[in-house]
């Protein structure tokens, strides 16, 4: 973060400084008492667990100098004598409020990414567009919500050309609240899923959230789509701004063809845009990956990037950890997918699964969550497309994941489907069940945590 005074920083959250130095300067901020160094600010946050303002000591030993709070610490003791406290109604608002005039300091292009799959994907290849031209900042990780962002958004170097923010939602709203801090001038939706739709009731709900993308858009504002996707024609999206499609079919202003999905050596594809044809390489495997570097390239060359230029950055994206991670143990290939799944990405990874050469292909497939009342038919599709899909055998995991079995019998035999009601079972089994040759993905939401899996398969002997 660029020097801000106190009395800046003190201003731009609408905070009263209760005692302390207007002229004192700070470089950063920390949510974390156990991380925040010295010249930081730190904002206790007040979550369903923790009240951080219980913390604040632990803070100042850190020789952290300035504290915004929103209830006043007893000050009994000489430690806080030299310390900037600024009170505020809420820590919260409070960092959000501060990262929005952060960026409004400071002149850079800025993307907002949102979507229901894809969205760390597509950031990433962004970074690696942008950076073949400018210095390009994104979050780290997967930091995409009302804290996370913010985070990233004051962690930016002053000298950033071009800001890369992934965008998280679960509910209406959100993406309006993180649009509003990043004021983006492009925005990107992947598609339109059924992530959450247990808070939204709708897939044309889940559109409403994400479209809140283009509330802060000024006159040049640009959303980006892929208008094959459902609900994201151009109909459906077209506003009051400028929009730019990515798409298979002549239609769309960025045209995807020739996609080959090499398993674990990764994809290929062309765009087309305009005069210029440009092949495309990607490390990592995933027809989807196609449809996600499209909307990337296509932000790039809106923002002066030449489509070779945009090939080089893209050839430079490495796989992100549990994320279609293909990797080798007694002459197996695991397709390590297990950071999270929605029926549209486990269709993704079955994909990938498909084209990945081996003996047996094998899906071990835990259970997704937030799918609503219709969650049993979602596993169910799941469990149909897995058996169409050339799919040998499969394990299903969790107590979602019996209708995965279910729907998978409609098809394949019932030798073919094992389930268990928790990883813990299937983990007593999983070694004689699987042998050299095999290809075998792994996948299933957060919560069920099929990582580990994949450990106790990584440490067999
Ligand atoms: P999160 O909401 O957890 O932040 P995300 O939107 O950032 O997710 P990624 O982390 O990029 O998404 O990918 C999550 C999963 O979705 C991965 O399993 C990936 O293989 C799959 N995926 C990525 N892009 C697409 C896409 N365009 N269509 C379908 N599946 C996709
Ligand atoms: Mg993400």
């Amino acid at each position: 973060m660029k020097r801000l005074t106190i009395e800046e920083i003190t201003a731009a959250i609408g905070g009263r400084l209760l005692q302390g130095e207007p002229t004192d300067t700070a470089t950063g901020v920390s949510t974390d008492s156990r991380k925040v160094e010295a010249g930081e600010l730190f904002f206790p946050l007040i979550g369903e667990q923790h009240d951080a303002h219980d913390f604040i000591p632990q803070a100042l030993e850190r020789g952290c100098r300035t504290i915004v709070l929103s209830r006043q610490p007893e000050i009994s003791s000489d430690k806080y004598s030299n310390i900037n406290l600024i009170l505020v109604r809420d820590t919260t608002k409070a960092l959000q409020d501060l990262s929005a005039y952060y960026l409004s300091q400071l002149s850079l292009i800025k993307i907002g990414v949102t979507g229901s799959t894809g969205k760390t994907s597509t950031k990433e290849m962004l970074y690696w567009i942008f950076s073949e031209k400018y210095k390009a900042f994104r979050n780290v990780g997967n930091l995409n919500n009302h804290i996370g962002l913010p985070l990233t958004v004051l962690s930016l170097p002053e000298d950033t050309e071009a800001g890369i923010f992934e965008m998280g939602m679960s509910e209406l709203g959100e993406i309006d609240l993180l649009s509003d801090i990043v004021r983006p001038n492009i925005g990107i939706i992947t598609n339109i899923g059924i992530s959450h739709i247990e808070n939204l009731g709708s897939r044309e709900n889940i559109l409403k959230a994400k479209m809140e993308i283009t509330n802060y858009f000024d006159e040049a504002g640009t959303l980006i789509v892929n208008e094959d996707s459902d609900f994201l024609s151009r109909d459906m999206v077209s506003g009051n701004y400028r929009t730019v499609t990515t798409g298979e079919t002549g239609r769309s202003d960025f045209i995807l063809s020739n996609i080959n999905d090499y398993g674990e050596d990764g994809i290929e594809f062309t765009i087309e845009f305009k005069e210029a044809v440009q092949s495309f390489r990607l490390k990592v495997p995933g027809r989807h990956n196609a449809y996600n570097g499209a909307l990337a390239v296509a932000a790039g060359v809106l923002c002066g990037i030449t489509m070779k230029e945009a090939a080089a950055g893209l050839l430079k994206l490495e796989i992100t950890d549990k994320r279609l991670n293909i990797k080798g143990k007694n002459g197996m290939k695991i397709i390590d997918d297990t950071y999270n799944a929605s029926p549209d990405s486990m269709k993704a990874a079955i994909d990938v699964l498909t084209v990945t050469k081996g003996f047996r292909k094998i899906a071990i497939l835990a259970d997704m969550f937030e799918l609503g009342e219709n969650a049993a038919e979602f596993h169910r599709q799941v469990g149909r497309y897995a058996a169409d899909h050339s799919v040998d055998l499969l394990f299903a995991v969790g107590s979602q994941a019996k209708y995965i079995a279910a729907g998978a019998k409609e098809i394949l035999g019932a030798d073919k489907i094992h389930y268990y009601e928790t990883k813990e079972l299937l983990m007593d089994d999983i070694g004689s069940m699987i042998s050299s040759g095999d290809v075998i993905l792994l996948k299933g939401s957060r919560g069920m945590a099929m990582d580990q899996v994949v450990k106790k398969i990584m440490e067999m002997n």
